[in-house]
């Protein structure tokens, strides 16, 4: 496994997630010859800046390269900083990793003299404390990039994911020709015919909220125009001509997505006399 910078790109810093002589963390890869995991000091950032966000106070360092694991067969001896834990608070995390880094110089140097030092000393374990399970470090090693990249079947999540990455630079993306697919059970209202079609009726093909009319008209000669139901059905809203209101395709995505959605229910209320909370 690799960790992935910021921008979902792999990084030359081999990890892995596991249980090593008794204690469950991540394990980063030393620096080796030939620049292997030459990225190592840009993967420590990421994953202090990743924990700091995921509101990781503490974790314990270990000192975790096969050389100190063979001196040291005990991983209580091999923790490079003095207190209990090691913090990740106060600083940015380029500082905290440069602080971690002086804590393993500092072991390699004045620890025990028979471990021999430099970048032998690099390979790390990073414990975070009641932490026992891959599926907490996976973002932590692929960043929110990769995640988000992740398809999913559930529309608010695929529109959390859409609202951060579109702040991001992409690439145009492959996507998939043939997409996967979920059979779900869901819930479906019964709704009443007559509702719908009397509240149409009245609107005369003109939208309830912003008094324009219908964008179109059907095949059969009638307006186009989409009956919402102001408190939704899902939050116990009635399907009744009191909680519905014809209105153009604009105003109805507006009523569900806008910024201003409550302002705009409240004038629906104030407006449209036979409408009740
Ligand atoms: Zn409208
Ligand atoms: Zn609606």
């Amino acid at each position: 496994m690799h960790v992935f910078d910021k921008n979902g790109t792999e990084l030359s810093a081999e990890c892995s997630v596991d249980e090593e002589d008794g204690v469950y963390g991540l394990i980063l890869e030393s620096w080796g010859p030939a620049h292997r995991n030459k990225d190592y000091n840009i993967a420590l950032d990421c994953i202090i800046e990743r924990l700091i966000n995921s509101d990781v106070d503490n974790v314990v360092v270990y000192l975790a390269s096969s050389t100190a694991r063979k001196h040291m067969p005990s991983i209580a001896e091999r923790k490079i900083h003095p207190g209990e834990y090691f913090p990740l608070v106060g600083n940015s995390p380029r500082d905290i990793r440069q602080e971690m880094c002086s804590y393993q110089a500092h072991f390699s140097r004045t620890g025990r003299k028979e471990v021999p030092s430099g970048n032998r000393t690099k390979r790390i374990m990073i414990n975070v404390p009641k932490v026992n399970s891959g599926e907490f470090w996976e973002p932590i090693i692929h960043g929110e990039s990769l995640v988000l990249l992740q398809p999913t079947d559930d529309e608010s999540i695929l529109n959390i994911r859409v609202s951060r990455l579109i702040k991001k630079p992409l690439s145009e993306p492959t996507g998939y020709k043939i997409p996967g697919a979920v059979e779900r059970l869901q819930k479906v209202y019964i709704r009443d015919p007559a509702v719908k079609a009397w509240v149409l009726q009245q609107s005369k093909g003109v939208c309830e909220n912003c008094g324009e009319k219908a964008p179109f008209y059907l095949n059969d000669g009638s307006p186009y125009l989409e009956v919402h139901h102001v408190i939704p059905l899902s939050s116990a809203g009635a399907d009744t001509t009191s909680n519905c209101v014809a209105l153009c395709p604009n105003c109805h995505r507006a009523l569900h997505y806008s910024q201003n959605a409550k302002e705009l229910i409240e004038m629906l209320y104030i407006n449209i006399d036979r409408l009740q909370k």
